[in-house]
């Protein structure tokens, strides 16, 4: 099968998904969009309210922002594929809880498997949480860091900029600090993990 057949087979079954429980307040799974061969994935958390009602993700305000940065470092969504820890929406948008991300985790492990993406960006404490679950973000934001096959860049989530005006200007920071290796991500080959522990894992 196709890469592309597969994302939508997956997307397909997720519709079903009664794996936790949210799917009983959502309206309907937000499974991701974007390339089936990316070289970037972008992980958020879970969709809102505007996700649960199009179906799409991060088409909100933080997705509109999303946007904007992405536009900055010259690429667009429809370059990379863009998806989320959790895909039913939690009720009031609250935090996902550890059941619901165990339960989703299989979904996103099989996109990522699909996909296998060169650079996977962590958008928030969720995501950043699947691959240095002993990290704060606020220590490790715009460092890329290669955990085996991968390259992880943790960034703040866009939303979280609403909140502070000092997350923004590191947010955008970040962005444009990783925009060489987001424009070619065959330089993230070049990362080691000896070079991401010495903190030198960014090229640039
Ligand atoms: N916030 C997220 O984490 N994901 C979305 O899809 C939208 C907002």
């Amino acid at each position: 099968m196709e890469k592309n057949e597969q994302i939508a087979s997956l997307a397909q079954r997720l519709d079903n998904c009664t794996r936790c429980d949210l799917y009983k307040g959502a309206n309907r799974a937000v499974a991701g969009e974007g390339l089936p061969d990316a070289k970037i994935v972008f992980i958020g958390e879970a969709p809102g309210l505007n996700e649960d009602a199009q179906g799409r993700p991060f088409v909100g305000n933080a997705g509109k922002y999303l946007d904007l940065l992405l536009s900055k470092v010259g690429l667009r969504r429809k370059d990379v594929f863009i998806t989320n820890v959790v895909k039913h929406r939690p009720p009031q948008n609250r935090d996902p809880l550890p059941a619901e991300i165990a339960a989703c985790s299989a979904w996103l492990e099989n996109q990522l498997s699909v996909i296998s993406p060169k650079i996977i960006v962590t958008l928030g404490k969720w995501s950043l949480n699947r691959y240095l679950p002993e990290k704060k973000i606020s220590q490790v934001h715009g460092e890329p860091v290669r955990i085996q096959n991968t390259v992880v860049i943790p960034m703040y989530h866009p939303a979280a900029a609403f909140r502070r005006v000092q997350i923004a200007k590191e947010l955008e920071e970040d962005f444009q600090k990783n925009k060489g290796l987001l424009q070619n991500p065959q330089l993230a080959d070049e990362i080691t993990e000896a070079a991401s522990e010495d903190g030198q894992g960014s090229l640039f």
